[in-house]
Protein backbone atom coordinates (compact mmCIF):
# COMPACT_ATOMS: atom_id res chain seq x y z
CA UNK A 1 0.00 0.00 0.00
CA UNK A 2 1.64 3.23 -1.20
CA UNK A 3 1.71 6.42 0.80
CA UNK A 4 0.75 9.33 -0.96
CA UNK A 5 0.04 12.16 0.62
CA UNK A 6 -0.26 13.36 4.12
CA UNK A 7 -4.06 14.54 4.39
CA UNK A 8 -3.94 15.36 8.28
CA UNK A 9 -1.60 15.48 11.16
CA UNK A 10 -3.24 15.40 14.63
CA UNK A 11 -2.11 15.27 18.07
CA UNK A 12 -1.51 11.58 17.79
CA UNK A 13 -2.26 10.45 14.50
CA UNK A 14 -1.29 10.77 10.85
CA UNK A 15 -3.54 10.34 8.20
CA UNK A 16 -2.20 9.42 4.63
CA UNK A 17 -4.17 9.13 1.40
CA UNK A 18 -3.50 6.13 -0.29
CA UNK A 19 -3.98 5.65 -4.62
CA UNK A 20 -7.91 4.61 -3.59
CA UNK A 21 -9.47 7.55 -2.68
CA UNK A 22 -11.84 4.97 -0.34
CA UNK A 23 -9.06 4.18 1.62
CA UNK A 24 -6.72 5.69 4.23
CA UNK A 25 -3.86 5.09 6.01
CA UNK A 26 -3.41 5.59 9.91
CA UNK A 27 -0.36 6.37 11.38
CA UNK A 28 -0.02 6.23 15.24
CA UNK A 29 2.58 8.52 17.09
CA UNK A 30 4.34 8.31 20.65
CA UNK A 31 3.48 12.24 20.66
CA UNK A 32 0.99 12.57 23.76
CA UNK A 33 -0.70 15.84 24.38
CA UNK A 34 -3.49 16.42 26.90
CA UNK A 35 -5.58 19.66 28.54
CA UNK A 36 -6.01 20.55 24.85
CA UNK A 37 -2.36 21.02 24.09
CA UNK A 38 -1.15 22.49 26.77
CA UNK A 39 0.93 19.76 28.08
CA UNK A 40 2.93 17.63 25.71
CA UNK A 41 5.22 14.73 25.83
CA UNK A 42 6.00 11.29 24.26
CA UNK A 43 4.80 7.58 25.87
CA UNK A 44 7.54 5.35 24.09
CA UNK A 45 5.86 2.34 22.27
CA UNK A 46 3.05 4.17 22.48
CA UNK A 47 1.66 4.57 19.01
CA UNK A 48 2.30 0.79 18.45
CA UNK A 49 0.12 0.17 21.41
CA UNK A 50 -2.90 2.19 20.44
CA UNK A 51 -2.36 0.93 16.60
CA UNK A 52 -2.44 -2.57 17.56
CA UNK A 53 -4.91 -2.61 20.87
CA UNK A 54 -7.53 -0.44 18.37
CA UNK A 55 -7.25 -3.02 15.26
CA UNK A 56 -7.60 -5.79 17.94
CA UNK A 57 -10.73 -4.09 19.59
CA UNK A 58 -12.38 -2.99 16.82
CA UNK A 59 -12.26 -6.51 14.79
CA UNK A 60 -13.89 -7.82 17.63
CA UNK A 61 -16.84 -5.13 18.09
CA UNK A 62 -16.87 -5.97 14.10
CA UNK A 63 -17.37 -9.90 15.03
CA UNK A 64 -20.14 -8.77 17.11
CA UNK A 65 -22.39 -6.22 14.84
CA UNK A 66 -20.48 -3.23 14.98
CA UNK A 67 -19.30 -1.39 11.85
CA UNK A 68 -16.27 -0.02 11.76
CA UNK A 69 -13.64 1.70 9.84
CA UNK A 70 -11.20 -0.30 10.04
CA UNK A 71 -9.71 -2.88 6.70
CA UNK A 72 -6.34 -4.34 8.01
CA UNK A 73 -3.19 -3.60 10.39
CA UNK A 74 -0.49 -3.19 7.83
CA UNK A 75 2.23 -2.62 10.12
CA UNK A 76 3.61 -1.96 13.81
CA UNK A 77 2.38 1.62 13.55
CA UNK A 78 -0.37 1.40 10.90
CA UNK A 79 -3.48 0.70 9.91
CA UNK A 80 -5.91 0.63 6.35
CA UNK A 81 -8.89 2.39 7.19
CA UNK A 82 -11.97 2.81 5.10
CA UNK A 83 -12.18 7.07 4.66
CA UNK A 84 -14.90 8.63 6.38
CA UNK A 85 -15.98 12.28 7.33
CA UNK A 86 -15.76 12.36 10.96
CA UNK A 87 -18.76 13.42 12.75
CA UNK A 88 -17.60 16.31 15.34
CA UNK A 89 -19.04 14.75 18.74
CA UNK A 90 -16.67 13.20 20.88
CA UNK A 91 -19.18 10.08 22.23
CA UNK A 92 -18.38 9.47 25.95
CA UNK A 93 -19.48 6.37 28.02
CA UNK A 94 -19.14 6.02 32.03
CA UNK A 95 -19.59 3.46 33.54
CA UNK A 96 -17.52 5.13 36.81
CA UNK A 97 -17.66 8.71 38.28
CA UNK A 98 -13.36 10.49 37.28
CA UNK A 99 -11.91 13.39 35.34
CA UNK A 100 -14.25 15.87 34.05
CA UNK A 101 -17.91 13.93 35.46
CA UNK A 102 -16.24 14.20 38.83
CA UNK A 103 -15.13 17.65 38.47
CA UNK A 104 -18.48 19.22 37.38
CA UNK A 105 -20.85 17.35 39.43
CA UNK A 106 -18.46 17.19 42.47
CA UNK A 107 -18.77 13.64 42.74
CA UNK A 108 -15.93 11.50 43.59
CA UNK A 109 -13.74 9.43 41.39
CA UNK A 110 -14.58 6.01 41.87
CA UNK A 111 -18.75 5.93 42.46
CA UNK A 112 -20.03 3.35 39.92
CA UNK A 113 -22.86 4.48 38.49
CA UNK A 114 -26.11 1.81 38.09
CA UNK A 115 -25.91 2.36 34.30
CA UNK A 116 -23.88 3.42 32.20
CA UNK A 117 -23.93 7.50 30.91
CA UNK A 118 -23.39 8.76 27.28
CA UNK A 119 -22.24 11.82 26.36
CA UNK A 120 -21.50 14.55 23.38
CA UNK A 121 -19.18 17.11 23.06
CA UNK A 122 -18.43 19.67 20.61
CA UNK A 123 -14.94 18.86 18.97
CA UNK A 124 -13.85 21.95 18.66
CA UNK A 125 -10.39 22.82 19.89
CA UNK A 126 -10.84 26.42 19.73
CA UNK A 127 -14.13 26.50 21.73
CA UNK A 128 -12.52 23.88 24.52
CA UNK A 129 -14.33 21.28 23.10
CA UNK A 130 -18.19 21.99 25.38
CA UNK A 131 -20.51 19.67 26.28
CA UNK A 132 -23.15 19.49 24.20
CA UNK A 133 -27.00 17.60 24.33
CA UNK A 134 -28.17 15.83 21.11
CA UNK A 135 -30.90 19.01 20.46
CA UNK A 136 -27.54 21.07 19.98
CA UNK A 137 -25.94 18.34 18.02
CA UNK A 138 -28.89 18.71 15.46
CA UNK A 139 -29.25 22.47 15.53
CA UNK A 140 -25.49 22.52 14.88
CA UNK A 141 -26.20 20.35 11.91
CA UNK A 142 -23.35 17.99 13.62
CA UNK A 143 -25.52 15.07 12.93
CA UNK A 144 -29.13 14.18 12.05
CA UNK A 145 -31.44 12.82 14.77
CA UNK A 146 -31.47 9.34 12.92
CA UNK A 147 -27.55 9.67 13.21
CA UNK A 148 -27.52 10.69 16.81
CA UNK A 149 -30.02 7.22 17.92
CA UNK A 150 -27.49 5.19 16.15
CA UNK A 151 -24.66 6.64 17.73
CA UNK A 152 -25.96 5.98 21.23
CA UNK A 153 -27.09 2.51 20.35
CA UNK A 154 -23.57 1.50 18.65
CA UNK A 155 -21.52 3.20 21.65
CA UNK A 156 -23.78 1.59 24.29
CA UNK A 157 -22.83 -2.19 22.92
CA UNK A 158 -18.88 -1.18 22.60
CA UNK A 159 -19.42 -0.48 26.18
CA UNK A 160 -21.02 -3.73 27.12
CA UNK A 161 -18.49 -5.80 24.68
CA UNK A 162 -15.69 -3.71 26.21
CA UNK A 163 -16.39 -4.20 29.64
CA UNK A 164 -17.15 -7.62 30.31
CA UNK A 165 -13.29 -8.38 27.52
CA UNK A 166 -11.43 -5.79 29.72
CA UNK A 167 -13.28 -7.78 32.72
CA UNK A 168 -11.80 -10.78 32.05
CA UNK A 169 -8.56 -9.03 31.69
CA UNK A 170 -8.68 -8.12 35.44
CA UNK A 171 -9.45 -4.65 34.02
CA UNK A 172 -12.38 -1.97 35.05
CA UNK A 173 -13.34 0.44 32.03
CA UNK A 174 -14.38 3.01 33.73
CA UNK A 175 -14.95 5.47 30.87
CA UNK A 176 -14.26 6.07 27.09
CA UNK A 177 -14.37 8.31 24.14
CA UNK A 178 -15.57 7.25 20.58
CA UNK A 179 -15.61 8.78 17.42
CA UNK A 180 -17.93 8.01 14.05
CA UNK A 181 -17.48 8.97 10.89
CA UNK A 182 -19.81 8.63 7.90
CA UNK A 183 -18.81 6.59 4.54
CA UNK A 184 -19.22 7.97 1.09
CA UNK A 185 -22.72 6.38 1.26
CA UNK A 186 -23.66 8.19 4.34
CA UNK A 187 -23.29 4.44 7.07
CA UNK A 188 -22.25 5.60 9.75
CA UNK A 189 -19.51 3.47 11.47
CA UNK A 190 -17.28 3.38 14.45
CA UNK A 191 -13.56 5.48 13.83
CA UNK A 192 -10.71 6.95 15.37
CA UNK A 193 -9.08 4.70 18.04
CA UNK A 194 -9.53 2.34 20.90
CA UNK A 195 -6.82 2.05 23.46
CA UNK A 196 -5.31 3.62 26.89
CA UNK A 197 -5.11 7.51 25.59
CA UNK A 198 -9.01 7.26 25.06
CA UNK A 199 -10.10 4.80 27.70
CA UNK A 200 -9.93 5.01 31.42
CA UNK A 201 -8.37 1.00 32.28
CA UNK A 202 -7.99 0.39 36.24
CA UNK A 203 -6.55 -2.71 37.44
CA UNK A 204 -9.79 -4.61 38.77
CA UNK A 205 -7.88 -5.35 42.14
CA UNK A 206 -5.76 -2.25 43.18
CA UNK A 207 -7.70 -0.09 41.21
CA UNK A 208 -4.36 1.24 40.12
CA UNK A 209 -4.56 3.77 36.71
CA UNK A 210 -3.29 2.20 33.75
CA UNK A 211 -4.22 4.56 30.87
CA UNK A 212 -3.14 8.42 29.96
CA UNK A 213 -4.04 10.13 33.36
CA UNK A 214 -0.18 8.79 34.32
CA UNK A 215 1.14 11.20 31.59
CA UNK A 216 -1.92 13.79 32.49
CA UNK A 217 -1.41 13.69 36.13
CA UNK A 218 2.41 12.71 36.26
CA UNK A 219 1.97 9.70 38.07
CA UNK A 220 4.89 8.07 36.43
CA UNK A 221 4.93 4.26 35.08
CA UNK A 222 3.03 5.65 32.09
CA UNK A 223 4.84 3.35 29.28
CA UNK A 224 4.60 0.35 31.83
CA UNK A 225 1.19 1.61 32.17
CA UNK A 226 0.32 1.28 28.30
CA UNK A 227 2.53 -1.94 27.91
CA UNK A 228 0.43 -3.82 30.92
CA UNK A 229 -2.83 -3.24 29.51
CA UNK A 230 -1.84 -4.68 25.95
CA UNK A 231 -0.39 -7.73 27.64
CA UNK A 232 -3.22 -8.49 29.31
CA UNK A 233 -5.35 -8.09 26.75
CA UNK A 234 -3.24 -10.35 24.38
CA UNK A 235 -2.90 -12.97 26.80
CA UNK A 236 -6.63 -13.22 27.00
CA UNK A 237 -7.24 -13.16 23.05
N1 LIG B 1 -11.22 11.54 26.32
C1 LIG B 1 -10.49 11.51 25.16
N2 LIG B 1 -10.26 12.67 24.48
C2 LIG B 1 -10.72 13.86 24.91
C3 LIG B 1 -11.46 13.91 26.10
C4 LIG B 1 -11.69 12.73 26.79
O1 LIG B 1 -10.08 10.44 24.72
O2 LIG B 1 -10.48 14.88 24.24
C5 LIG B 1 -11.48 10.31 27.07
C6 LIG B 1 -10.68 10.23 28.37
O3 LIG B 1 -9.46 9.55 28.18
C7 LIG B 1 -11.60 9.45 29.27
C8 LIG B 1 -13.00 9.78 28.75
O4 LIG B 1 -12.84 10.27 27.44
O5 LIG B 1 -11.38 8.06 29.12
C9 LIG B 1 -13.72 10.81 29.60
O6 LIG B 1 -12.92 11.95 29.72
P1 LIG B 1 -13.35 13.19 30.62
O7 LIG B 1 -14.57 13.82 30.04
O8 LIG B 1 -13.45 12.76 32.05
O9 LIG B 1 -12.26 14.25 30.39
P2 LIG B 1 -10.78 14.44 30.98
O10 LIG B 1 -10.88 14.28 32.46
O11 LIG B 1 -9.97 13.39 30.31
O12 LIG B 1 -10.44 15.82 30.54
Amino acid sequence: MEHTNLLYEGKAKKVYETDDPQQLIVSYKDDATAFNGLKKGTIGGKGAINNHMTNLLMDRLEQVGIPTHLIRELSSREALVKRVTIIPLEVIVRNIAAGSFSKRYGVDEGVVFDQPTLEFSYKNDALGDPLLNSSHAVALKLATTQELETIRRYALAVNDFLKKLWAECGVILVDFKLEFGRLSNGTVVLADEISPDTCRLWDAKTHEKLDKDRFRRDLGGVEDAYQQVMTRLLRHS
